[in-house]
């Protein structure tokens, strides 16, 4: 597999890379926009990524957080071109003593080396345009968008990915998730850079569509909680049998791990 599509928006330049061409969750885009790169695309797309990385010069490189597919050439851009990646302080020390990669994720995506990124500084800049770090874990621990306000362009990190979602991974968390989506739906922005999906126009109502999901799928699921079914039988029901995909990861990625989740929504606090 080779570079899948190169591409520009504007003034944004994108390459999306990926091993296994199997859409939007199996591809990864690497933007970068005037001097900057965000987030680095995955280890073993390396050779793809290196020569994008090469086009234009380098001064800054911004990741969202840990995640193989977001950081595996973090330490690689660093040597080739001294530039240090600035991250969310969490992704910092993650990055500093590595993490585990489900062997799934590893055929996806490879392994991710260590890093030694540095916390994000006080203020942060593209060119002259003001950048705001959100923090919005849920997906991770430590996932951050980036917003430049003034052109309304956000750099969603795994935030949205999809106006809906059927399979959840253990380490994620829908109460979380849609705290965190709230937040970013109160600021103002018309385009969301996602690494997975691409460039989404009308990204606000986009992700709002996305969390109207995630709040129905929850009221609809603990309904059949309180008629006495259980998380197994809620998952058959509003979402179908599990997928190839749930079987192959041990149900680290699955709908009952979704279900679950969104029986932990308190919905009063999220209508
Ligand atoms: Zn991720």
């Amino acid at each position: 597999m080779s570079v899948l599509e190169s591409f520009s928006y504007r003034d944004l330049d994108a390459c999306r890379v990926g091993r296994v061409d199997l859409g939007v969750n199996t591809s990864f885009v690497v933007y970068r926009l005037g001097d900057t790169l965000i987030d680095t695309g995955p280890s073993n797309q390396w050779k793809f990524v290196k020569p994008f990385v090469q086009e234009k010069p380098l001064r800054q490189l911004l990741l969202t957080h840990h995640h193989e597919d977001h950081s595996g050439n973090a330490g690689a851009i660093h040597r080739l071109t001294g530039v240090q990646p600035l991250a969310p302080k969490a992704t910092v020390e993650i990055l500093q003593r590595g993490f585990r990669i489900p062997p799934i994720q590893k055929f996806i995506w490879g392994s991710a080396d260590l890093a030694e990124a540095a916390p994000l500084p006080e203020r942060i800049t593209i060119g002259n345009e003001p950048v705001t770090p959100i923090f919005t874990p849920g997906h991770a621990k430590d996932m951050t968008c980036y917003l430049l306000r003034e052109r309304g362009w956000l750099f969603s990190a795994d935030l949205y990915i999809a106006n809906y979602l059927k399979l959840l991974r253990s380490d994620e968390h829908i109460p979380t998730l849609m705290d965190s989506i709230r937040r970013v739906l109160q600021e103002d922005f018309e385009v969301i850079l996602c690494p997975h999906r691409g460039v989404v126009e009308n990204g606000q109502a986009r992700l709002r569509e996305k969390y109207d999901y995630l709040l129905d799928l929850s009221e609809r699921a603990q309904l059949l909680r309180v008629e006495g079914k259980d998380p197994l039988e809620i998952t058959r029901q509003l979402l179908g049998k599990e997928s190839a995909m749930s079987v192959f990861s041990g149900y680290n990625f699955s709908k009952r791990n979704l279900i679950a989740s969104c029986l932990e929504v308190e919905l009063e606090s999220f209508r």
